[in-house]
């Protein structure tokens, strides 16, 4: 590649397609660098069997603010308004209405004491004793929400972003990561290319696996994990940057689909939870969007032992939750179809962000532009929809603003 760019966008997920777009817009010459064969990062959707199957990010939390939902409605992709079926269970199997109720009655009133009373540590897990009968409930909501349990939450960043978000959620039946890496087809990238090092002053100067880059501006839009674990070098001083990126760690949520023999077996767009009286177990989504398959989703330590244990044991796990829950006949029936292992992921690392005790504040230090010509960007940069596909989406423009007030600066 020869000549020098307006803006070189190192990573191809929500927020550097995002911010790609913005800049484009403008009239700036870009190019995102993506360390994978494909652009979408944890936004990505696998045909499989001939269904779009999501294997990132599938809801458009926030629905009736979420600048995606928007988008795609403006370009014509359908979306499905349903309402989730994540807090009910089927034929209330294993957890009799009066305990859903308590269980879920427990949630609201621990975020409650959190808001009221905030722990002096800021460690959400202080909120709700070990010994208390909700806790594994809590925690296994927490791993699904947080991909982390509770005692690993910052109480204030869980809060800002529970009181930030709505009860609407949406889908998009062609898939979620479909939709996004299509905002991004016509956006220059270099794809299976990895940028070890950013320096320079005058130009920065991108050292890749391939060749080198040259532009007057960067955009950092990869995951905190790889930001903490040095994968990039910066000639820059960033120590602030890069320890805020420590205190966002990626925790882990990952996901099993399932196919079933005979679909009319359990109503279309169900919903089991595996167990109450532990964290260890996972949340089963049953014919989601009338599909004959089963979107089981695991969180937190569990799911990263089940990483750890081999390629075929969070299927085997949850198909053993399955017989406990719908019987042996029901589950004979059962055929995995693919799993995730996002924490194995070796340019990605984990699902999604979330802040330590007592470091909610790294959002802000992170987002925090490190010059006129370089910042970072991505889920975790958001104040609260950190987490979410639209949060990196956002994160993605704001950065993009910045680097454009600069460029518009310079050429002025
Ligand atoms: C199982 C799961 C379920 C989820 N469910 C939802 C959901 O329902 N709704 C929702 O809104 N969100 C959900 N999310 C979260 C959502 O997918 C993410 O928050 C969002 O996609 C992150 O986008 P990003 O641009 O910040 O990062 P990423 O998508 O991770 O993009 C960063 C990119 O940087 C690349 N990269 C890293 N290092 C380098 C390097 N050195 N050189 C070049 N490239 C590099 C990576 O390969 C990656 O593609 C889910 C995530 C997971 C994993």
């Amino acid at each position: 590649m020869t000549g020098t760019l307006d803006v070189a966008i190192i990573g191809g997920g929500a927020a550097g397609i995002a911010a790609a777009r913005y800049l484009i817009g403008h009239r700036r010459s870009v190019r995102i660098i993506e360390a994978l064969p494909r652009l979408g990062g944890r936004a990505f959707t696998r045909h499989i069997d001939g269904l779009p199957l999501d294997m990132g990010c599938g809801w458009l939390h926030s629905a009736e603010r979420n600048p995606l939902a928007a988008l795609a409605d403006t370009l014509g992709h359908p979306l499905d308004r349903r309402e989730s079926a994540w807090s009910k269970q089927l034929g209330n199997i294993d957890f009799s209405p009066e305990d859903q109720q308590g269980a879920w009655n427990a949630f609201e009133s621990l975020k409650n004491r959190l808001r009221e009373t905030p722990p002096p540590g800021d460690r959400a897990s202080d909120a709700l004793p070990a010994t208390d009968r909700w806790r594994p409930f809590a925690d296994g909501l927490s791993s699904f929400m947080n991909g982390a349990e509770l005692d690993q939450l910052s109480a204030e960043d869980f809060l800002a972003y529970e009181d930030a978000a709505s009860e609407s959620n949406w889908r998009l039946p062609e898939g979620y990561g479909a939709f996004i890496t299509g905002l991004g087809v016509d956006v220059p990238v270099s794809l299976s290319t990895r940028v070890r090092s950013v320096a320079g002053d005058k130009d920065m100067v991108l050292q890749t696996d391939q060749s080198v880059i040259r532009a007057a501006a960067v955009i950092v839009a990869v995951p905190t994990t790889v930001l903490a674990r040095g994968d990039i070098r910066f000639s820059h001083a960033l120590d602030d940057h890069l320890e805020a990126a420590s205190h966002l760690p990626l925790g882990l949520a990952d996901k099993v689909f399932l196919t079933m023999n005979d679909p009319d077996a359990v109503p279309p767009e169900s919903h089991l939870l595996g167990r109450t009286d532990r964290a260890e177990t996972g949340s089963y989504y049953l014919r989601p969007l009338g599909r004959p398959v089963i979107e089981c989703f695991l969180g937190g330590a569990w799911a990263r032992d089940l990483e750890r244990q081999g390629p075929d044991a969070a299927t085997a796990f949850a198909i053993e939750e399955l017989t406990h829950l719908l019987g042996g006949d029901f589950a004979r029936g059962l055929s995995p179809l693919i799993t995730t292992r996002w924490a194995k992921e070796p340019t990605i690392g984990g699902s999604y962000s979330h802040a330590l005790p007592g470091h909610h504040a790294a959002r802000a230090v992170l987002s925090h532009p490190v010059s006129e010509r370089l910042c970072f960007a991505g889920e975790a940069c958001s104040a609260h929809d950190f987490s979410t596909a639209h949060g990196a989406w956002q994160s993605g423009i704001d950065a993009a603003r910045h680097i454009e007030t600069y460029l518009a600066g310079a050429h002025a």
